[in-house]
């Protein structure tokens, strides 16, 4: 191994770096194994999905124009809907990202009057603008629909008095966000979803539960639409698309959730009968077929970062040892200085664009200068190694993704390496 450690130095990581990591890593054996386990589970899920819904070279075809009768995208909308247990998925192309697919889910069941409940406190920065909390134009809110929030109670599990309260009349539909995003709270274990589902439900059998699955997808063998979401929603850049969908969004749901949110994606009558796929099929297939290791590959990074960086004294959510209810990581570096050398670390070990620096920007969506560090084959994926930051306290970086898991500790011995060279941490402590 001597090679390795040696080859390391000479791609810039030192052997103090090196060594530091593979003590960490002599004691994460145990949870490995139980990421191997589940993604084994799930390559399972989903191999049988494709079995089972006959996937055949016919379905990587393109198709053009109106897109009518497009057995490749009727059979992966089949297979997706098979591995989240629902009735229907909508998986295309034509939903440009995750923000997309959550307005076209919470727009298409939301009328005039209606009003939609968070019960996971404030959602991803972009859908403050989809629901309106900020003024935007199309916004849930100009269309009159109204919002109200109950935040989660500081142990971070549901307020369920609180809940019981909010709902009312006007209730239709309640959200819930699976994945912590830009927050440093904790995400939401699909078992804790579950529970709350079946509270909502009970109090009302109506109202439609949408949860944002967004990079949870594969880290559990469970996913919230087998316990009682009427819609999950996510992003094919992130796990399901497993590193090669090049574009797209997914909802998977209940027949009538799915129909209105078709009917609202292309247009009233056309629903999903229209939408060509071009020449993408085969990719998204594909992708999925390798999603549940990619997700693997990515919890074992997350780790890996969370041991590093807990061990050095940074604030880490989630902790070295708590379970992993999705695939980012947060760190607390605490200052600007140290989330950009922590940036440019990940961006060096990018296999596109290593040799550019990650700058703050103004990103659209968001309400502060955001630094996202992504040297990745697919514009902006953030199942791909990647790390991003909104440039305010507490200045945390959201550490996500890699393909493979070698891939991964490359990237994360790197921003350790920019660390040490910076001497923000030392790794003599
Ligand atoms: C990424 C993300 C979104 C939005 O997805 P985009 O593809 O960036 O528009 C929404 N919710 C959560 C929890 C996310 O992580």
């Amino acid at each position: 191994m001597d090679d390795l450690i040696n080859y390391y130095e000479k791609c810039g990581i030192s052997k103090e770096v090196y060594s530091f990591g593979e003590k960490i890593l002599d004691s994460l054996k145990d949870r490995f194994e139980t990421f191997d386990k589940t993604a084994e589970y799930n390559q399972l899920k989903v191999l049988g999905a494709m079995q089972q819904c006959r996937v055949s070279e016919a379905c990587f075809m393109p198709s053009s124009g109106y897109g009518y009768n497009d057995l490749g995208r009727q059979t992966l909308e089949a297979v997706y809907a098979k591995v989240f247990s629902t009735e229907d998925a909508l998986v295309r192309p034509q939903i440009t990202c995750g923000t997309h697919a959550l307005y076209i889910a919470l727009s298409s069941q939301l009328l005039p009057g209606d009003e939609m409940l968070s019960i996971s406190g404030k959602p991803y920065d972009t859908l403050e603008e989809v629901i309106g909390i900020r003024e935007s134009i199309g916004s849930l809110k100009e269309y009159g629909v109204s919002y109200s929030q109950v935040d989660l109670l500081p142990d971070g599990s549901f307020d369920l008095e609180g809940i019981r309260a909010a709902i009312g009349q006007k209730t239709r539909l309640c959200a819930i966000q699976r994945s912590k995003g830009y927050q440093t709270r904790p995400s939401l274990s699909v078992g804790s979803i579950g529970e709350v589902i079946k509270f909502v439900k009970s109090i009302r059998s109506d109202i439609i539960v949408m949860v944002d699955n967004c990079y949870g997808e594969f880290v559990d063998t469970i996913e919230p639409s087998d316990v009682g979401a009427d819609m999950v929603v996510g992003s094919l850049i992130k796990n399901p698309g497993g590193g090669l969908a090049p574009v797209g969004g997914y909802i998977a749901g209940t027949k009538k959730c799915i129909e209105r949110a078709a009917y609202r994606l292309s247009s009233p009558g056309l629903g999903k009968e229209v939408g060509a796929t071009l020449d993408i099929n085969r990719t998204l297939f594909q992708g999925l077929f390798l999603a549940p290791t990619v997700a693997c590959a990515a919890l074992k990074g997350a780790v890996f970062a969370a041991n590093i960086y807990e061990k050095l004294g940074f604030s880490v959510i989630p902790d070295s040892n708590e379970p992993r209810n999705d695939i980012i990581q947060a760190v607390t570096l605490g200052s600007p200085e140290a989330v950009c050398a922590f940036c440019n670390g990940i961006q060096s070990a990018a296999p596109v664009d290593s040799f550019l620096t990650a700058e703050p920007w103004d990103m659209p969506g968001y309400d502060s200068d955001v630094i996202m560090a992504a040297g990745a084959f697919v514009s902006g994926s953030s199942i791909e190694l990647s790390a991003d930051a909104p440039m305010k306290e507490p200045y945390a970086v959201y550490f996500q993704g890699g393909l493979t898991w070698p891939h991964a500790k490359i990237g994360i011995l790197r921003s350790l390496q920019m660390l040490v060279d910076k001497h923000i941490v030392d790794i003599y402590i």
